[in-house]
């Protein structure tokens, strides 16, 4: 039996997540703004330090995975885009990153991040934004959405779904993380109905977008469908999954992108490791 660390396990689909895991034996540390194990603010740094070191102190340094399911939605209110940068971004980034020795110690552990299906399917998010967070300039990045005004909290939520999905990308390849032996991937939900997607719903305005918002499959999923997707992108079935964002959304992103993805590399973009017919796998 393992012990996973889970960040947003007061609710929602991490806590889900914990109740599945904790049925199936497994020991999980959860991580909550109250309700948790470890009660820290992940939106300030002192917070997220109070989830590292707690997390630390409880798994005795080896953690044989973690979910990071804490996020805030695109509400209004002026403060909302700070909290959701802090919580989105630096509360998955600087977690992993601390907990990343205890995740190694155990040789094949798995990660998995909640990312979105907003970061495909909602338009016009600037690039700047998502450099900001990737570079760990908050103020930057709150200055790159100030003048959506109303809107700059759906930016800020794509964008921040966007810089974590990259970073996961990044990370999840390099001889720290892969070759530690981590499975570092993310998941990718569409519209869930937990408290995050009822606060939308709440609002006439937002919801008004959430029912137009094409759904193929025609309803919103439940929280422990997910988790389900959560428990085995933590299983031994997901040792070949490393760096994937894998999308359970109810077909949006494909009903706005069919064609988009896969595409061929343009050939000034091939690698140029696929000129030296395979020594890339004889290397290893
Ligand atoms: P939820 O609101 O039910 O749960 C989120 C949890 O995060 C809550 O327990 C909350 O207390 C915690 N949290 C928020 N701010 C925090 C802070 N400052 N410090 C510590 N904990 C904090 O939401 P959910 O729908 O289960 O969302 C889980 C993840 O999935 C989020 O990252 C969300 O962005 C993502 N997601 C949700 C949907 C959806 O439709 N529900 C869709 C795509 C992605």
């Amino acid at each position: 039996m393992g012990t996973y660390a889970l960040t947003g396990s007061a609710s929602g689909m991490g806590r889900e997540a914990a109740r599945k895991l904790r049925e199936a034996g497994h020991t999980v540390i959860g991580v909550d703004i109250a309700n948790a194990d470890v009660v820290a603010d992940l939106s300030t740094p002192v917070g997220r330090q109070v989830a590292i070191n707690g997390v630390l102190a409880a798994c005795n340094s080896a953690l044989d995975g973690a979910v990071l399911a804490a996020g805030l939605g695109p509400a209004p209110g002026a403060e909302r885009s700070r909290l959701i940068s802090q919580v989105n971004y630096f509360g998955v980034v600087e977690l992993l990153q601390g907990w990343r020795p205890a995740l190694a110690a155990t040789g094949n552990a798995k990660v998995v991040v909640l990312g979105s299906n907003s970061t495909t399917t909602t338009p016009a998010v600037p690039k700047r934004t998502v450099r900001a967070l990737l570079n760990g300039d908050v103020e930057k990045a709150l200055r790159s959405v100030r003048w959506f005004r109303g809107t700059a909290p759906t930016m800020m939520y794509a964008a921040s779904k966007i810089a974590v999905s990259r970073w996961v990308r990044r990370t999840a390849v390099t001889a720290q993380w892969a070759g530690a032996g981590i499975r570092l991937n993310a998941l990718a939900p569409g519209a869930v109905l937990t408290p995050l997607l009822e606060e939308q719903l709440a609002s006439a305005r937002q919801a008004k977008a959430v029912n137009a918002f094409p759904l193929p499959v025609g309803e919103f999923a439940n929280p422990a469908h997910l988790a389900d997707w959560i428990c085995f992108m933590l299983s031994e079935s997901a040792d070949f999954l490393c760096g994937s964002v894998v999308f359970v959304d109810g077909g949006s992103d494909a009903y706005f992108r069919a064609d988009d993805w896969p595409r061929q590399v343009p050939l000034r973009r091939v690698p140029s490791y696929l000129y030296r017919f395979g020594s890339y796998r004889r290397r290893r």
